[in-house]
């Protein structure tokens, strides 16, 4: 086993025995210690200078700090080949194994990286237009993702379809005078109508991935919900769509309602075949499952620093459940860590549901830590680590869904009954 144990040293001195409360590098060969030095130069030399002011900005919680200096980060990021590390090279990625993806993910959150404004079209509709787009959309749209120029959101969600995602009312109706404003001098479009929610970033979004039913449910014995639903690629600034923020529980908005009253794509912005857009959603979906939260994972270690030095400075530090709690908290994100380097595709359902329930976990923990000063100001990070929390178990399935389909797919049950 090669590897060092950093000498920052803070749990083990707490719990009394010799452990890192850092992760163990048991995998840096030459190659990716070389990699990890590059990675932290360039952070450190662009988060030390010229974007000092971004520093360990924009977060859950935090989401609204800062927006044109963060876009201005994404920009730098993207120039730099520091943005969809993961995908493919013809595609305007990095390539990065898994193992560097980690490496990068964990110096990004060292570094105390901005919250990126990027990542749902980096990590939900690039590899999604990868897997499922034409060679047209994947021109269109990808390098402008990894140059950080064009904002994503994703449509799915509406009032009455949440878990039931099949249950989509917005329609896409197919229009003849060829306004769709897909920029691509298109002879023909689609004007959609409805209303979804919760839909995360709209507000900075430049365009959107919608799901809207282009043909009716069959009422007929056969009828099944997710037939007649296509995937739509939508600019989001054009008339026809409003945007309204929902204040959350931490005082920001992170999302919205976003009413489409007539908003027009062109037909070449539909994704997979018309009718067929079910089995491009559950590909996003498994993205939104799978590793395009590693960053995000990673950076939960920085937390439960956050926690252990906060612990030891108000004398929680003694109570030995608390130490229990915090021992388990460590041995959690380094189980989290590890089963994020072996994940695979098929194991993104089981990830999503550890590390879940794991973060909401971390937020109950930090709040305990913090006690009656914890329910006073709202915008201690720990207090909005447990406010946003609560999130994680919700969005992209929530943790009652994932045990469903774990139950179904993995274990083979009988299906749930309807
Ligand atoms: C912070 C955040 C950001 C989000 N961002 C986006 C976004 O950008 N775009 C987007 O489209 N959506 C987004 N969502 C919405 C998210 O996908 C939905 O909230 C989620 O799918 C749950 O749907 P719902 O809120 O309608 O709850 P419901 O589906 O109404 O569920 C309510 C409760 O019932 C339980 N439940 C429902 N059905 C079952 C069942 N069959 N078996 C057992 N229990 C069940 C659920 O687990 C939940 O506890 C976001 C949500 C959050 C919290």
């Amino acid at each position: 086993m090669r590897g060092s144990v950093r000498p920052d040293d803070r749990l083990g001195s707490l719990t009394g025995c010799q452990i890192s409360s850092r992760s163990v590098d048991l995998w840096d060969d030459e190659v990716d210690r070389g990699f990890r030095e590059e990675v932290r130069a360039f952070l450190e030399g662009s988060l030390g200078g010229e974007f000092a002011l971004v520093r360990g900005r924009g977060g859950p919680g935090d989401e609204h700090a800062l927006f044109d200096e963060r876009l201005d980060w994404e920009r730098h990021l993207g120039r730099n080949g520091w943005t969809c590390v993961a995908w493919p090279k013809e595609h305007g990625g990095r390539g990065l194994s898994l193992r560097q993806q980690v490496i990068y993910h964990e110096e990004y959150a060292r570094a105390r990286g901005p919250g990126r404004l990027g990542h749902i079209g980096e990590g939900l509709v690039g590899p999604t237009l990868m897997a499922f787009g034409t060679d047209e959309q994947q021109r269109r749209f990808l390098p402008a993702i990894a140059a950080g120029e064009e904002l994503w959101c994703q449509g799915y969600s509406e009032p009455d379809a949440g878990s039931d995602l099949a249950n989509i009312q917005t329609r896409a109706v197919p229009v003849v005078d060829g306004d769709g404003d897909g920029g691509d001098g298109d002879g023909g479009a689609w004007a959609i109508t409805g209303q979804k929610v919760w839909t995360s970033l709209a507000h900075w979004a430049d365009w959107c991935f919608v799901l809207a039913r282009t043909s009716p449910v069959d009422p007929g014995p056969g009828g099944r919900k997710h037939h007649g639903i296509s995937y739509l690629l939508v600019p989001m600034r054009q008339v026809g769509v409003d945007i309204r923020p929902i204040v959350q529980v931490t005082g920001d908005s992170e999302f919205n309602e976003v009413f489409f009253d007539g908003a027009r794509t062109s037909t070449a912005n539909v994704v997979g075949e018309v009718g067929d857009g079910w089995r491009v959603a559950m590909g996003t979906l498994g993205f939104e499952r799978g590793a395009s939260t590693l960053g995000q994972q990673l950076n939960f270690r920085s937390e439960l620093d956050a926690v252990v030095e906060l612990a030891r400075r108000n004398g929680r530090a003694t109570d030995p459940v608390v130490r229990q709690r915090l021992a388990r908290a460590h041995v959690e994100l380094e189980v989290m860590r590890l089963n994020a380097l072996r994940s695979t595709p098929g194991t993104d359902v089981v990830n999503k549901l550890h590390w879940a329930s794991v973060h909401r976990s971390l937020g109950e923990l930090a709040v305990d830590v913090l006690g009656p000063a914890g329910q006073l100001d709202p915008g201690d990070p720990l207090q909005r680590l447990f406010l946003f929390s609560r999130a994680d178990t919700i969005y992209g399935g929530s943790n009652e869904i994932q045990r469903n389909i774990i139950g179904e797919r993995a274990l083979g049950l009988p299906k749930e009954p309807r």
